[in-house]
């Protein structure tokens, strides 16, 4: 008889809460009986068609009714789409959290300015090992990305390694000279990877991308080629490599340097204090002294890379920023690329610039960028270095993931031996295989100003409704004791000019007292019957005199 205990295999699920059929909001839980750790928490920016609404968080829905469970929030860089909904986690889940330097002082900025202290916020560095549970031992491994910082993630549960390459790419000539340690992920692979979750950015993308260092060549030509003219720089504030860059150009050619825009100024603080960006303090200039510099002095750097409506380089672009006018003497340099969805509004800017006369160079005709997320040759080396047995392409697009699905399988890897996931899956896995398990609870919480989630899909419909077609508002006066009217009066906003429109404002008015008219006792006693009914009648009239559908408002005022 066979005493042996037949190994009973619990799956490990990863479910995933954001990040997956979308670039934005990254995050993902891993469960192994009860034990939960989450993998990045990142929020979005609001699409079109959420008019109003300052920023997209994942649901958490999942997390709060197992809190009891997580052990540990491990955050792979200090991107807002990795970090970003941070201080409304925490407002939920209490869970120790571990990043790199940069990426806690990040995250611990966002929780200041939503007034939150008092959390444990544990700092790593690359090849820290940390254990969560009895189940999961997180390894941090350095890669490259546009933020210093960053890392990918080996964690070993019960049931094998579970490698996230994080956001990376592989720059062999790196700003601080550290590439990504394709060693370790090696010796990693070599140990047998159960499933491996891959940045799918630029899976599009052929070839190898750029090294950070080229941006530094092109710029210092810039440099080179506007001896005599001010210097404007716009990027993205947590590209601390780039500042970097900057910085060293500005000492190099004997100009000053003065940041612009909250954020900018917000990171650069913070990543001098903890030493990640390195210059010398008299090198800076308060944006109020610029007028006393020359232009051949002084560089700007500054946000609005994308052409952000309230940011400082689209204020400069419109004249809304007296201390720095734009004129023939600026030289303005766009040291990012649009991120998808905002080419309108950098165009825009772009435009703005050039009709005050001033020279804008940016990425199509110059290498004043580089991205941070690798090209299709840099995922195809991590992923024949990592060798998993399972393969699940993350932060992208569903064509992002396709796409690298098909380059999985073109390397040899089984199509059963990929997934294509979406928000709520969740993926189990024992050490041989991988299924489908039910799904969770996952989705876009809408954050506007203090709310979070309170704007749904009525409130966006109006706002959508409100700003396509205006608004239209009838009030009527009524005395309670002889039903009669004593008042009717109409207003409206963003639907037609009232004074050029008083016929059609009359005729509305004599709508409402019709409708009234025609009414019995019974429909009079029930003020919001009275009210549909007002709406509906005024609906069709507007409709039919201006073919337009503004959203319409009748109130009722007793006297
Ligand atoms: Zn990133
Ligand atoms: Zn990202």
């Amino acid at each position: 008889m066979n005493n042996q205990t037949k190994k009973i295999d619990l799956p490990l699920k990863i479910m995933f809460l954001g990040g997956i059929g979308e670039i934005g909001k990254n995050m993902a839980a891993l469960q192994y009986k009860d034990e939960i750790i989450i993998v990045d928490c990142g929020m979005t920016f609001p699409s079109v068609d959420m008019p109003g609404v300052d920023l997209v968080i994942p649901d958490f829905t999942y997390l709060v009714n197992n809190h009891s469970k997580i052990k540990g929030i491990i955050l792979t860089h200090g991107h807002e789409d990795h970090i970003g909904a941070m201080p409304y986690l925490l407002r939920d889940i209490k869970a120790p959290v571990f990043g790199t330097n940069i990426t806690l002082a990040l995250v611990e900025g966002r929780l200041r300015e939503n007034k939150m202290e008092g959390f444990v916020l544990n700092t790593v560095r690359p090849k820290s090992v940390i254990s969560l549970g009895n189940s999961f031992k997180v390894e941090f491994i350095h890669v490259n990305h546009s933020i210093p910082g960053s890392c990918a993630l080996s964690i070993t549960t019960p049931v094998g390694i579970v490698f996230f390459t994080g956001d990376f790419k592989v720059d062999f000539t790196p700003i601080g000279g550290v590439p990504t340690d394709l060693v370790r992920i090696a010796e990693i692979g070599q140990k047998g990877v159960l499933c491996m979750l891959s940045d799918s950015t630029n899976i599009e993308r052929l070839g190898i991308s750029m090294s950070e260092t080229s941006v530094g060549r092109a710029l210092n030509n810039i440099f080179l080629d506007n001896l005599d003219r001010r210097l404007i720089i716009a990027t993205f504030s947590s590209n601390i490599h780039r500042i970097q860059q900057i910085l060293d150009l500005a000492k190099k050619h004997k100009r000053r340097v003065a940041f612009r825009g909250r954020s900018m100024l917000n990171v650069a603080d913070i990543a001098s204090k903890i030493g990640e960006l390195k210059y010398d303090k008299n090198i800076l200039v308060d944006i109020d002294q610029i007028k006393d510099i020359s232009d051949n002095n002084l560089v700007i750097v500054t946000t609005g890379s994308q052409g952000e409506p309230m940011s400082a380089l689209t204020r400069m672009s419109n004249d809304e920023f007296n201390k720095v006018m734009i004129g023939a003497m600026d030289t303005i340099v766009i040291s990012a690329s649009p991120i998808p969805g905002n080419e309108r509004m950098i165009n825009t800017v772009i435009n703005n610039l050039y009709r005050k006369g001033a020279k804008v160079i940016y990425e199509s005709f110059a290498e004043v960028h580089a991205s941070g997320h690798g090209y299709q040759d840099e995922l195809k080396l991590v992923l024949s270095l990592v060798k998993p047995k399972f393969f699940i392409p993350v932060h992208g697009e569903p064509r992002h993931l396709k796409k690298h699905a098909e380059v999985a399988m073109s390397m040899g890897m089984s199509p059963q031996h990929i997934y294509i996931g979406d928000l709520g899956d969740c993926i189990e896995f024992d050490s041989r295989t991988m299924r489908l398990g039910d799904k969770i609870v996952a989705g876009a919480v809408l954050v506007d100003g203090l709310g979070v989630g309170d704007v749904g899909q009525v409130v966006l419909r109006d706002r959508k409704h409100l700003s396509e077609d205006g608004l239209f508002v009838v009030v009527l006066g009524i005395d309670t004791r002889s039903q009669e009217i004593t008042a009717c009066e109409v207003t409206s906003r963003g639907f037609v000019y009232m004074k050029e429109t008083e016929e059609l404002i009359d005729e509305a008015k004599d709508v409402v007292m019709q409708v009234y008219s025609r009414l019995d006792q019974k429909d009079l006693a029930d003020w919001n019957l009275l009210k549909n009914i007002i709406r509906k009648e005024l609906k069709t009239y507007l409709f039919s005199k201006t073919r337009r559908n503004p959203m319409i408002l009748s109130m009722i005022l007793e006297n």
